[in-house]
């Protein structure tokens, strides 16, 4: 049965590349995407903030979507080194990264500045990828579903959306280390997101909500993993940073 959503490729390039590498990277990306006669996906990138106007001018004219790796929750002022979801959707984003689990850990970012963050860039008209997991410690202790189910309670903001949010879940151990669950388990978590998704915004939202799976998401592993009944797509760090690898997960849908 197909999917009444549409898959979501997304690549999170967090803290790499130099403004010629992002040219290439986005650039050959685009390029790709302008010679598929039909792809069944939507492609996003989101380079480091420094990188977006670089990347925002190759992917002119592409079908290729940008984004950014996160928003600060105040419309502007004294907040030293951040940036508003304002000036990202100005330098030419669509969507943003909230929540990613390396922001909880490096910038001790609770639910509540998530669920800030996602209300002001849904405020402004972007779409917020919500990233959402559990740690190693809390799957071991059996802990994985009451986790998740925390995490979209408090991180999602009223009013959100199937057009203004995306849920990434991403199991906090699995990301960077070459290692996921089986696909028995991502399947079992992703259906339960969408439960959950359900208690906050209905059944109808929910049912056309993006779950997008990350962690070390590749080429070898994408095929099953977006074949899920629940899976709508991937949140992708080290496998975006190349070209052919990137379009091979996509190729995958
Ligand atoms: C991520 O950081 O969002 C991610 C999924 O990284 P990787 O694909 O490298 O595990």
């Amino acid at each position: 049965m197909t999917k009444q959503r549409r898959t979501l490729i997304a690549g999170n390039w967090k803290m790499n590349g130099s403004r010629a590498e992002a040219e290439a990277l986005a650039g050959g990306l685009a390029a790709k995407l302008n010679a598929a006669t039909a792809a069944d996906f939507e492609m996003l990138v989101c380079p480091p903030a420094v990188l977006i106007p670089a990347t925002a001018d190759v992917i002119k004219g592409s079908s290729m979507q940008l984004g950014a790796q996160d928003c600060h929750f105040a419309e502007k002022g004294a907040h030293t080194g951040d940036l508003s979801a304002a000036m990202l959707k100005d330098a030419g984003c669509a969507y943003v990264i909230v929540g990613h689990s390396e922001r909880r850990a490096d910038h001790h970012e609770t639910d509540e500045v998530v669920n800030a963050k996602a209300a002001a860039a849904q405020g402004q008209g972007l779409v917020a990828v919500i990233c959402i997991g559990e740690t190693e410690a809390e799957r071991d202790a059996g802990e994985t579903l009451n986790v998740n189910a925390r995490q979209i309670a408090g991180s999602l903001p009223d009013g959100s959306t199937a057009a203004n949010t995306v849920i990434a879940y991403e199991p906090v151990w699995a990301i960077g280390t070459g290692r996921t669950p089986s696909a028995e388990e991502v399947q079992e978590v992703h259906a339960f997101i969408r439960a959950e998704l359900a208690k906050k915004i209905g059944e109808d939202e929910a049912l056309k909500t993006r779950i997008l799976y990350g962690g070390s998401m590749n080429p070898k592993n994408a095929k099953t993993l977006l074949g899920l009944a629940d899976v709508d797509g991937g949140l992708i760090g080290g496998a975006s940073l190349k070209v052919d690898d990137f379009w091979a997960v996509a190729q995958s849908v």
